[in-house]
């Protein structure tokens, strides 16, 4: 289902990538269902809290969160928080990015899940997790729908529990 509902892009955002598009599957009630429900159940009983990144993992957050009975945490993108906040830079593939939560979100100590559409490099993730740890939060595991397994990003992940939907 997920294969299906994933949208390949040449080229995209620029020439050589092939993006994957994912927002046909988010956008499918049966398959935005079945996603969220996996993901909830692949980490059940160990979680506190969802992060979504921003921001297609705000989308699965809300629903993970639902579905589990728990709120949710997003992680942003720099300047977008109103509060005081940790920052955390990344590298991108050109250039760096800043992920942002903000310090006093949770109790520390809460166990977050965290989630996103798509791990490919894992420079997004690896920065989210520092983060919670900056913050004393305690990281339950990173929970993707899609896996880009060529491009090694869960080597970056410290060891923690990464439940990709999808592996290719
Ligand atoms: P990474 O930091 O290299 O692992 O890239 C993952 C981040 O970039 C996630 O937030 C994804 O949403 C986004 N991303 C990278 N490549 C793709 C893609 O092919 N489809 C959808 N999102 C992607």
């Amino acid at each position: 289902m997920i294969e299906r509902l994933c949208v390949k892009i040449p080229d995209y955002p620029e020439p050589g990538v092939l993006f994957r598009d994912l927002t046909p599957l988010f956008g499918d009630g049966p398959g935005f269902n079945r996603t969220v429900q996996a993901l909830a159940e692949a980490f059940e009983g160990q979680f506190d809290c969802v992060a979504g990144v921003e921001a297609r993992g705000f989308l699965l957050a809300g629903g993970i969160a639902h579905a589990a009975g728990c709120g949710v945490l997003p992680i942003r993108k720099e300047g977008k928080l109103p509060r005081e906040t940790y920052r955390q830079p990344y590298q991108l593939e050109y250039g760096t990015a800043t992920l942002e939560v903000h310090t006093d979100a949770l109790p520390r100590g809460t166990r977050v899940l965290v989630v996103d559409d798509l791990l490919a490099t894992g420079g997004t993730l690896e920065a989210s997790g520092h983060l919670l740890h900056q913050a004393g939060l305690h990281i339950a595991g990173f929970g993707l729908v899609m896996e880009l397994t060529d491009l090694r990003g869960r080597a970056k992940l410290g060891g923690h529990r990464v439940r990709a939907l999808y592996r290719l």
